[in-house]
């Protein structure tokens, strides 16, 4: 049997890692994933996301390696007024992942942002492939996005934690807010778990 090709998978939440790391070992890879997410906010939010990661890992078996940082400082020094905010946010993940990879000796990466429906997939792509030009790594791509309800299903049945916002304190505001527009009280809103919707 030919051996499994390690990869370094960076997982911006439990949710988005399950169908993405399925698909990795499904096509020849060993992933190690890596939480690296400076952009989650409040702390209690960054804490419940990791937490669920480390579920994941528990449960799969998987290597996971984690950054504890709370980011919040760099976050906000790196986007603060800017309009391009979620182009520098998957620049500040990918690059940290590839320089990572790297450290690791590990050749190769990709990240579970390419899961999602809701993101600049082609600015997740350019970021990937700049970070992986910068640091002497090769960037993966595969569209995850095919697997989308295939992810849904799977960590519902995991019984993971899946967010009601994207991560930093501008989409909880986006987020919320528009709740709030249509009258829906916080309260009714607070339970992420239960009502089974994210918004990655
Ligand atoms: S909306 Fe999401 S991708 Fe954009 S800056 Fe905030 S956390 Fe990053």
């Amino acid at each position: 049997m030919t051996p499994k090709k390690p990869i370094l998978l960076h997982c911006c939440c439990a949710p988005c890692t399950v169908y993405t790391y399925q698909r990795l070992c499904d096509e020849g890879y060993s992933p190690t994933c890596y939480f690296h997410n400076p952009n989650i906010h409040p702390y209690t939010e960054f804490m419940r996301r990791l937490d669920a990661m480390k579920v994941f890992a528990f449960d799969m078996g998987a290597n996971l390696l984690i950054d504890e940082n709370y980011g919040l400082d760099r976050f906000l020094e790196a986007t603060f007024g800017k309009t391009e905010r979620c182009t520098l946010c998957y620049e500040m993940r990918v690059f940290e992942t590839a320089r990572f990879c790297h450290e690791q000796g590990l050749n190769c990466f990709t990240t579970t942002l390419l899961y999602s429906k809701y993101q600049k997939h082609k600015g997740i792509i350019d970021a990937c492939q700049l970070a992986a030009d910068e640091h002497g790594v090769e960037f993966v791509y595969m569209d995850f996005r095919e697997g989308w309800k295939d992810g849904i299903s799977g960590s519902k049945q995991m019984g993971l934690y899946r967010q009601q916002y994207c991560g930093c304190i501008f989409s909880e505001q986006e987020r919320y807010m528009s709740d709030a527009r249509k009258g829906i009280a916080p309260s009714e809103i607070s339970n992420p778990v239960e009502k089974g919707t994210t918004k990655r």
